[in-house]
């Protein structure tokens, strides 16, 4: 698998790890963000989790992401209301805004140094079209009492100190994103959930989860975990272990290059959209600008697709998009690229089940999950506590109507 630039950046001790044991008060399942969230919430309710995951901390899209923790949905916000009715884009949206600032509180909280800045994020339009698209998404985000900016071209500008590109036309600014280093976000959470009492346990694959006598029985590579209480939070992977998900969530690999560093040019994150799915980006703290996306070039190629390798057609498109946006970087030398497991749903929303007593599981972030790992782990350490999924997580059951499979 290729090193992402959050992995070749680290800098961290490894996080201690026990011997599987045979029993546990609650188990997580899955050491990404949304793991890492749940554990934590966990403990501050005073349980003593045990996390596994089948690698380690941030080894699947959390760790391999473009870092950008901004409020908001994977689909546009006018594409949304259209999709889900404006009440529930609201809450949606509402949710994600929640959502962000509550990692925000965490990071503080627990002092994780992963590199928060919250400059905001920059979603430049190419072309008029999109940005008439642009000054409508504001009007409709601001309607809605959401915070949200239009940008014309100038403007825009003074945010980049370089050129941007000749058909950027404006942009969108949405004042409630950050950017953040998400490896050690993920290590400063699990660490976190560590010195109040968490457990790890390295190496561990979850395969099959059986119910008997009141109680779950997760039976992995290493041996079974009795517990009363468990959390899957696998987001790409969530079918190898709950069938119901399978035909549900679809691994998409997205792929990310990193350049070599350059001046500190922009401090917000930024996005674009030359392909229908989009790019996204962010100059880090050591000056690399990273940036991702372009998966519509090749759509055969990464749906379905396990991570690890790049494909040139992306990489080449992901170089060329860099270069229309900032010309100035045009033929920069790329340090590093990677890829990483995306699990989308149909709808782009994920999905939590509650499919026996005790057992709960979430999955399918659509390429977005960073501002929803806070809130939808508060949400499950309280379903542990309370047996039942909380209302606030109703807009992703399984049996919402913009989920129809064939
Ligand atoms: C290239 C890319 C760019 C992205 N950019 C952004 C972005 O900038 N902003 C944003 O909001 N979102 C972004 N995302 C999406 C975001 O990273 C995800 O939504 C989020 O990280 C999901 O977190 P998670 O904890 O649910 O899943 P993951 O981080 O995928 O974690 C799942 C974990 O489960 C483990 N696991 C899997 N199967 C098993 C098993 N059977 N037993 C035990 N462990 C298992 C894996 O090893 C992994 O560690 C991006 C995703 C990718 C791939």
């Amino acid at each position: 698998m290729l090193r992402s630039h959050w992995h070749a950046t680290l800098h961290q001790a490894p996080l201690p790890g026990i011997d599987l044991p045979s029993t546990a008060d609650v188990v997580v399942v899955g050491a990404g963000v949304v793991g890492a969230a749940t554990a934590l919430w966990l403990t501050r309710a005073g349980l003593q989790p045990l996390v596994i995951d089948r690698h380690g901390p941030a080894a699947g899209a959390s760790g391999h992401n473009g870092g950008i923790l901004a409020a908001g949905l994977a689909e546009n916000y006018l594409a949304a209301t259209a999709r889900y009715g404006a009440s529930t884009a609201r809450e949606l949206y509402a949710l994600s805004l929640a959502g962000q600032r509550l990692m925000v509180d965490l990071i503080q909280q627990e002092q994780i140094e992963c590199d928060l800045r919250l400059h905001g994020n920059l979603n430049l339009a190419i072309g008029e079209a999109q940005l008439t698209i642009a000054g409508a998404t504001v009007a409709a985000l601001q309607g809605d009492g959401f915070p949200a900016q239009l940008l014309d071209r100038t403007t825009a500008q003074e945010l980049v100190a370089i050129p941007l590109g000749a058909a950027v036309s404006g942009a969108r600014f949405n004042p409630a994103a950050g950017t953040l280093h998400s490896g050690r976000l993920v290590y400063g959470l699990l660490a976190a959930a560590q010195r109040h009492g968490a457990l790890c346990s390295w190496g561990v694959t979850l395969r099959q989860v059986i119910t008997a006598n009141g109680r779950l029985h997760l039976i992995t590579d290493r041996g079974t975990i009795d517990t009363a209480a468990a959390v899957i939070a696998v987001n790409a992977w969530s079918g190898d272990v709950l069938p119901e998900l399978a035909r549900r969530i679809t691994m998409v690999r997205g792929q990310v290059l990193c350049t070599v560093p350059v001046e500190p040019f922009i401090a917000c994150g930024f996005g674009a959209s030359f392909t229908p799915t989009g790019e996204y980006g962010q100059q880090t703290v050591t000056g690399q600008v990273l940036f991702g996306g372009c998966r519509a070039i090749a759509p055969n190629h990464d749906v379905g697709v396990q991570p690890g390798e790049v494909s040139p057609e992306v990489q080449g498109a992901l170089e060329t998009s860099l270069g229309r946006l900032f010309p100035t970087l045009a033929g920069i030398n790329i340090e590093r690229r990677w890829s990483g497991a995306m699990a989308f749903t149909a709808d782009y929303l994920p999905i939590v089940v509650n499919p026996v007593p005790g057992l709960f599981a979430i999955g399918g972030f659509s390429g977005h999950g960073m501002p929803f790992a806070a809130i939808v782990g508060r949400h499950l350490a309280e379903a542990v506590q309370t047996g039942t999924i909380p209302s606030a997580l109703a807009p992703f059951r399984i049996d919402r109507p913009t989920l129809a499979v064939e």
